[in-house]
């Protein structure tokens, strides 16, 4: 071989091992949050095949003409976030229910029929809700008629802002076969004209005859909400969501969308302990994927603080006789637990109140007998006795939090549980000192999905009119980096993924995401203000403003 032709050979190579160094992606000028400790500040960042190769001061070096250089002109970037609890579905659901909060007109909400009309397929279901002909120039419930002609071929189920009526459009009434010899329900009234004719809106228990006729989802539009949720999640800045209890047919949804590389969000699936779809995934073990995991069961113990569902130890402040339901008792957790624990799932209980709260914490003791690496969880873990705070340290148990719910229901939950209950009520605090992981959540659609509401709620305690003044409950508080580690490396704890995300460090998945201001440093009132301008996944842009 001539020296020349070896010395060209040796300049190719060279040159492809320049090119296979290179970045795709290069973040530049940026303020990186790391949730690194070792490295917690950074300035440029550079991606290849998906993943972080290089984080620091400067990049340059692998900065060549076929990557991507996107300068952050100083904005604040961080790991993406990730919500350790909400309902993907669901969120889709809402997304696609017609939201008519405020209309001023019966016109207006008719002309939002006929859109949404105009996009379903024929005889496909328009649902809507929250209107309110108070706010209308005539203050008088509507007939089936602006809805009909907006819609003659879909039927239309809208409900009142107090969920105590549905208006129908002429089709959803023929299905439901509500006509002049509809008898009125027990506690429910069909309102009709003069001629007696149901004129579209039906009150209290006569809406079942209605909202029965609405069918499940088919798996093509299941998988259309979950992906027009997760687009939603993109867009608010989520990379992950542990979507909080799913029947089969939400995970066949999933393994679609995988396959067709359409997931703009990572998600971590916990399955329904109520679902069919339970045994068979005993029996099968877990499945571990880049984009979708299944290793965990959803369990529910008990109801909700509002409607005094909750299991309490001791009856509500505010209603004597009542101490909520418990739904599962510790036999019945500690059933589902020892199965899992035996086949490598992760049991994560949904427990609000106090009795809920110990008879989770005593079942994964039963079962978990000391410190272990089951990861097991409580979901919500809202109101805790004083003397169960120390089982979550005993047993290593995660307590899933969300922020959103404390400042949702500071009005009222101190009348729910009284003043000495409280100091255990949303105790962030509390569980960290003692060394709990926390991963923070939003329980989206029950609550706004927008993390930076919830970690502005988990670093104030104050609502968006900054009230109460210095926050509820104040000791609670997270500083910012404690809220801003709850929402991305705790997250990735509580799904066994702290190796892959959760930080950003070389070799972990670019999952990252550029804010419009600096929520580590701004005044807090500004903080819920702030928006996401990228996400990123998988080094890929999967949201841009
Ligand atoms: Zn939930």
């Amino acid at each position: 071989m001539s020296t020349a032709r070896a010395a060209l050979i040796g300049f190719c190579l060279l040159a492809v091992s320049a090119a296979a160094q290179n970045a795709e992606l290069a973040i530049t000028n940026a303020r990186i949050y790391t949730v690194n400790p070792r490295q917690p500040r950074a300035f440029a960042m550079a991606v290849r095949a998906g993943k972080i190769v290089a984080i620091g001061d400067d990049v340059s070096r692998l900065v060549g003409p076929s990557t991507k250089v996107i300068d952050a002109h100083g904005l604040a970037v961080l790991p993406g976030l990730i919500d350790s609890h909400g309902h993907v579905r669901a969120l889709g659901t809402a997304l696609e229910t017609l939201d008519l909060r405020g209309i001023k007109s019966e016109r207006e909400i008719a002309a939002k029929v006929r859109d949404a009309a105009a996009q379903a397929k024929p005889g496909e279901w328009i649902l809507g809700r929250a209107w309110d002909q108070n706010l209308w120039a005539v203050k008088e419930f509507p007939t089936a008629k602006s809805i009909s002609d907006a819609a003659p071929n879909n039927p239309v189920a809208l409900t009142r802002v107090d969920g105590h009526a549905i208006w129908a459009n002429r089709k959803a009434l023929e299905l439901a076969d509500v006509n002049g010899a509809t008898k009125d329900p027990q506690g429910g009234r069909v309102m009709r004209d003069a001629s007696g004719v149901p004129a579209g809106v039906l009150l209290d228990n006569a809406q079942v005859l209605v909202s029965q006729k609405i069918p499940e989802p088919s798996p093509e539009q299941i998988e259309r909400r979950i992906l027009r949720a997760l687009t939603e999640c993109a867009r608010l800045g989520m990379t992950t969501v542990h979507d909080a209890g799913v029947p089969q047919s939400d995970i066949d949804a999933y393994h679609s969308l995988v396959a067709k590389g359409l997931l703009p969000v990572r998600v971590y699936a916990m399955i329904a302990g109520k679902s069919a779809a339970l045994d068979p995934w005993l029996a099968r073990g877990p499945e571990l994927g880049d984009y979708l995991t299944v290793r965990s069961i959803k369990l529910v113990a008990d109801g909700a603080l509002g409607s005094r569902g909750a299991a309490m130890l001791q009856p509500y402040a505010d209603d004597p006789a009542n101490r909520g339901l418990l739904i599962l008792d510790r036999a019945a957790i500690r059933a589902v637990a020892a199965k899992a624990v035996a086949k490598g799932f992760q049991v994560n209980t949904h427990a609000i109140g106090d009795a809920a709260n110990r008879a989770a914490l005593d079942a994964y003791a039963d079962v978990l007998k000391g410190p272990n690496d089951k990861r097991f969880r409580v979901e919500h873990a809202q109101i805790v006795a004083p003397e169960d705070f120390a089982k979550f340290r005993k047993y290593s148990v995660l307590a899933s939090m969300q922020p959103t719910h404390a400042t949702s229901d500071m009005p009222w939950a101190a009348d729910r549980v009284g003043p000495a209950r409280i100091q255990g009520a949303y105790a962030w605090q509390t569980l960290m000192k003692l060394g709990v992981h926390l991963p923070s959540g939003s329980d989206f659609p029950v609550e706004n999905p927008n993390p930076i509401w919830g970690f502005y709620s988990a670093v104030t305690r104050e609502d968006h009119d900054a009230m109460p003044a210095g926050g509820w409950f104040p000791t609670q508080k997270m500083t910012r980096e404690e809220a801003l580690r709850s929402w991305t490396i705790e997250g990735a704890y509580a799904a066994f993924q702290e190796k892959s995300k959760g930080s950003l460090e070389t070799g972990k998945l670019a999952d990252f995401i550029m804010l419009s201001d600096d929520v580590m440093t701004i005044p807090e009132a500004s903080i819920w203000k702030t928006h996401v301008k990228l996400t990123v996944l998988s080094g890929k842009i999967v949201y841009q403003e």
